[in-house]
């Protein structure tokens, strides 16, 4: 079931109307020098919303700079003095919470190691009842939507509405050219399930490094997702915490610059009439694709039921084989991508299994756990 949330517009808690909505800032605060001069470089851009800095990090290896802790406050507070920034920062524990309301810290965010943790993120959502500061949602380390839907229903519950999600990439154990990878599909459910909350792209920890970080950041333009979480400092090669991916002011101005912002909404013209027709057309193709699924389903059905009167095994390797080395060959006739359509088979040959799995052990079938 999906919890209808209640959740206020970006406009309700920022001022401007930026479009994108963009976060910058570094990843940790180091020194008073290092903050206000970011800050500085950051707010005359003239298109960033919301100073980001960490004061806690979470680091994998022990005896990594973990963070200034309290000692960053009065340097916040002084970036926030000198450019008008509101100020994020990332919070893991009730402690931390009550630390940045008692410094006047405006905007919240919750990092991707607080997500995976119910716990965590419930003793959070405890101190923060009552308070309606703005609470950002970073993905879990992996790709489990649940967890993230879960944190947010949980902080709103505490009715927490000024709220966002930020997607930061998911962990893989397969090497990529990303630190961790977009999985776009999960962000877009979220979006899908939570039309009204706000959510972000972090192409920094997204990418780990700062050669991609446009083409991921235009990727989430593209997509019409609401704004961009990146990470800055001003001398990017002396930071203290994840150095490879901090653009310097100037990069990330030439950076947002060179973003193309697309319409949600078409206008209305000839060209939205040619969209609707062309939007018309994948109706009736999809239409087409699940009346030729729920066929295919009926005949693995009666294999199953063949299979079973003749004790034959539900996977049978070579036909497998030929099934994919058929369709990869008419696939590639018809110009679609080998990697897709191989996804494609192997989501519905896994549905068959499990429907004739279903069928021996004499369940009839297709009921899901
Ligand atoms: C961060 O934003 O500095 C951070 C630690 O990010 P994440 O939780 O996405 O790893
Ligand atoms: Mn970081």
């Amino acid at each position: 079931m999906i919890a209808r949330l209640k959740i206020a517009s970006l406009s309700e808690w920022t001022s401007g109307n930026h479009r994108p909505f963009v976060i910058a800032g570094p990843c940790s605060a180091e020194n008073e020098e290092q903050v206000l001069t970011t800050a500085k470089e950051i707010a005359e851009i003239g298109k960033i919303s919301v100073l980001r800095a960490g004061l806690w990090k979470p680091r994998t290896n022990p005896g990594s700079f973990e963070g200034v802790g309290a000692e960053g406050f009065p340097w916040l507070r002084k970036a926030k003095e000198q450019t008008g920034l509101l100020i994020a920062v990332e919070v893991a524990t009730p402690d931390h919470v009550k630390q940045c309301l008692d410094n006047g810290i405006d905007v919240l965010w919750i990092g991707a190691r607080t997500t995976v943790s119910p716990f965590a993120v419930n003793d959070i959502a405890k101190v923060l009842k009552g308070q309606n500061i703005p609470v950002l949602v970073k993905n879990p380390l992996h790709p489990d939507i649940q967890l993230w839907a879960g944190a947010i229903e949980r902080l709103n519950k505490a009715g927490i509405t000024r709220l966002a999600a930020v997607h930061r990439g998911f962990y893989s154990y397969e090497k990529t050219k990303y630190r961790n990878v977009p999985l776009w599909e999960i962000p877009i459910e979220l979006k899908r399930r939570y039309p009204t909350l706000p959510l972000l792209t972090d192409p920094s920890h997204l990418c780990g490094e700062t050669e991609l970080i446009s083409e991921v950041s235009q990727r989430a333009l593209d997509m019409g997702f609401d704004g961009l979480m990146i990470e800055s400092h001003f001398r990017p090669e002396s930071a203290l915490s994840d150095a490879r991916q901090q653009l310097t002011p100037s990069a990330l101005a030439e950076m947002l610059s060179g973003l193309k912002v697309r319409n949600i909404e078409p206008a209305p013209t000839a060209e939205s009439d040619m969209l609707e027709s062309l939007r018309a057309i994948i109706d009736e193709t999809d239409e087409q694709i699940l009346h030729a699924l729920s066929r295919r389903i009926e005949v693995v059905k009666e294999i199953g039921a063949l299979k079973k009167e003749r004790n034959l095994t539900v996977l049978q390797i070579k036909r497998w084989n030929n099934i994919i080395s058929s369709r990869l060959e008419s696939g590639e006739k018809l110009g679609i991508e080998q990697k897709f359509l191989m996804k494609i088979l192997a989501m519905v040959h896994e549905e068959s299994i499990r429907i004739q799995t279903e069928i021996m052990k004499g369940n009839g079938a297709e009921k899901k756990d």
